[in-house]
């Protein structure tokens, strides 16, 4: 993911404009992403500031997702754009100065860590193959897309469940642990080896 910068060095206000593709590999880990279905695509223009090198275009990668309403595996296409500034020298004065800070090495830069965490960061937390995906009966499992299933009403079930397992939690609260009082290790099973 390096990219040669030789031919705007030493020329503020010059840049370049490339087109290139990056391995996408890294996206996989990702757990909403099922898998890439290609490589990252990128349109790039490179700028020199004179203090460094400024980076601005277009990414684009096909991905295929699961959707976390229905858990259905589904493509679509990330394009989130990049505009980063790959510097000569350290900038210590800088309030945004972090470790993850982006040098120009030599007559080149290297892409990767742009790449990746622009992408990486335009992955929604939770995907869904459509706005209006009805997801899955939580009683049954079943896909609501495909219809009505026999779960007589699914909407109480899942606003009773929690107070079903307080109330049972309640009434039990006494009984386990005296139970647990009571139940020591089996001594007679260890005499009983010889
Ligand atoms: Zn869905
Ligand atoms: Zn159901």
């Amino acid at each position: 993911m390096r990219l040669t910068i030789q031919s705007i060095m030493g020329r503020k206000g010059a840049f370049f404009q490339v087109e290139r593709t990056f391995n996408s590999e890294f996206a996989q880990r990702a757990p909403e992403v099922s898998k890439t279905l290609g490589p990252v695509q990128a349109r790039l223009q490179v700028t020199n500031t004179g203090d460094g090198y400024l980076v601005t275009g277009d990414l684009s990668l096909e991905v295929e997702f699961f959707c976390s309403r229905c858990l259905k595996p589904y493509q679509t296409t990330l394009t989130p754009s990049v505009e980063e500034e790959f510097f000569n020298r350290p900038q210590e004065d800088d309030e945004l100065n972090w470790d993850g800070e982006l040098l120009v090495e030599g007559h080149e830069i290297d892409l990767a860590s742009l790449i990746e965490e622009s992408i990486l960061v335009s992955i929604p937390m939770k995907p869904v193959c459509q706005e209006d995906c009805p997801g899955l009966c939580p009683g049954c499992g079943r896909f609501l897309g495909d219809g009505i299933c026999d779960c007589t009403d699914p909407d109480i079930d899942i606003r009773l469940a929690p107070l079903g397992k307080l109330l049972q939690q309640a009434s039990e609260t006494t009984a386990p642990e005296r139970r647990k009082a009571h139940d020591r290790p089996k001594e007679k099973t260890l005499q009983s080896e010889d």
